[in-house]
């Protein structure tokens, strides 16, 4: 039973966001749709929970995500025309698009795909800052048949050149692009061979987590952070020894195509990413130390999936995407102001000063009714207000002046003032905080006062 010394809290790993840091995630995802709609991108929603084979499919049983992260639930049938299904709420949005690509015909068009979703995933990992269980990521998929060009390296480093234009143009400073080809799909299998014989004789000297994947994924030993395994992961194969010619001409072409732009990389040969689906071209974003999120300092991440919606039973369709830790993204921008602010007042600063500058900017008036008996009166003018497109604030006429005056100089840049005279002579006073003048002026006029 929830009491009030033990009332109910959002679930571990899950959290509210508050005002005013819903205004950074709101000008954040401005931001991404204004940039994607200058690459020709166009908005796709797709459910929040999908069929479970969906994600085993698409994902791959072997990755942690699928194999110990998601929420999943059998779903009874509640009527004879429904049957008992497993459910998944999403863990992540790629296999959903590429899912809806198939089922929407997309590819008929023979036009290159260009889309992006912002919304919620869940993961049921160990929450730490920076890592949640729902968490949101701002992602993109361009996919499409051959013939509309989705194999090129262009698309790749198209993708990679818009995403460091959008984190330039959110303010993130510092960020590291590291990217990586982990080859085709024929190219794969014959370095994850390469892979286990090298880990057979060692495997023992692993931590007991990079034990079990040198059996289950061997690819996921080379993302091990655990810092006693570094020198024998340093020393296993590296797949660019195993990508065919094709791959490595992709790759190059990848390489030559952001250096044109002028856009920085670093190539980082253990860079495979935790998904079965990548082909090819795979990149993280990440920022330096100290940036705001701890050990959890990968911004983004994505990559290639030329096979994807082969192995959802769709034609063939190669793509590239990726997803943005949008919890990520905010924690970052938010330590880099504080930082800012700090260095600029050459003090340490709380989290609360620079807020002021995601905040909504002040409301247009504060309408402050002189007793219960104008409330009526008060709504009825915030009405005409609004209407006539202004921001307005309604107190209530149970306040005293002195609280109407301290709330509306918190809130709006005008206080107007309705008590019994204002409402018979139809002359209202208004006062201006940032210039402390206070006018008495005819209701016909306020529009204009209030927006000044
Ligand atoms: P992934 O879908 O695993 O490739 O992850 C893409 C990006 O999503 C990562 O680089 C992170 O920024 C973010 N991300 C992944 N898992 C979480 C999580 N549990 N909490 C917060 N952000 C996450």
């Amino acid at each position: 039973m929830p009491t009030p010394s033990n009332p109910l809290k959002a679930v571990r790993g899950t959290r509210d966001l508050l005002p005013p840091d819903t205004a950074l995630w709101n000008r954040v995802e401005f931001i991404a749709r204004s940039v994607f709609s200058r690459y020709g991108f166009g908005e796709i929603r797709t459910p929040i929970f999908e069929d479970t084979s969906l994600f085993a499919r698409g994902v791959g049983e072997e990755t942690d995500i699928v194999s110990k992260e998601m929420y999943t639930w059998e779903d009874r049938a509640r009527a004879q025309s429904e049957k008992a299904q497993s459910l998944t709420l999403r863990p992540e949005n790629t296999a959903g698009v590429v899912r809806a690509y198939i089922e929407h015909n997309l590819g008929d068009s023979g036009q290159l795909q260009k889309l992006f979703y912002i919304g919620p995933q869940f993961r049921r990992e160990r929450p730490q800052r920076g890592r949640y269980r729902q968490f949101w990521q701002i992602g993109v998929e361009v996919l499409g048949p051959v013939s509309s060009g989705s194999e090129s390296p262009l698309r790749d480093a198209e993708v990679l050149e818009m995403l460091a234009t959008l984190l330039d143009e959110l303010g993130v400073k510092n960020w590291q692009l590291a990217l990586n080809s982990v080859g085709s799909a024929t190219d794969r299998p014959r370095y994850v061979a390469a892979l286990k014989a090298a880990l057979a004789p060692i495997k023992h000297q692993l931590c007991p987590d990079n034990q079990r994947r040198a059996e289950t994924n061997p690819l996921r030993v080379l993302d091990s952070k655990d810092p006693a395994d570094q020198a024998l992961i340093d020393g296993l194969p590296k797949i660019a020894d195993y990508l065919d010619d094709s791959s490595r001409e992709h790759f190059s072409q990848v390489r030559a195509a952001l250096d044109a732009c002028g856009v920085p990389y670093t190539v980082n040969p253990r860079l495979v990413r935790g998904l079965d689906y990548y082909t090819r071209t795979t990149f993280e974003f990440t920022v330096p130390d100290g940036s705001g999120l701890g050990t959890q300092n990968a911004l983004l991440g994505g990559g290639r999936y030329d096979g994807l919606s082969e192995m959802l039973g769709g034609p063939r369709a190669p793509g590239i995407g990726f997803a943005i830790g949008e919890d990520r993204l905010i924690l970052t921008l938010q330590a880099q102001a504080e930082a800012d602010a700090a260095a600029k007042a050459g003090v340490p600063h709380s989290s609360q000063s620079h807020r002021d500058e995601w905040e909504a900017p002040k409301l247009d008036a504060y309408i402050a009714p002189l007793g219960p008996e104008r409330n009526a009166a008060a709504l009825a003018l915030a009405r005409e207000l609004r209407r006539a497109g202004l921001s307005v604030e309604v107190g209530d006429g149970s306040f005293r002046l002195k609280k109407s005056f301290e709330a509306a100089d918190r809130a709006a840049r005008h206080i107007v003032i309705l008590g019994e005279d204002e409402l018979t002579s139809g002359i209202l006073t208004v006062k201006t905080f940032a210039t402390g003048e206070q006018v008495k002026i005819e209701k016909a006029a306020l529009v204009d006062r209030l927006k000044s």
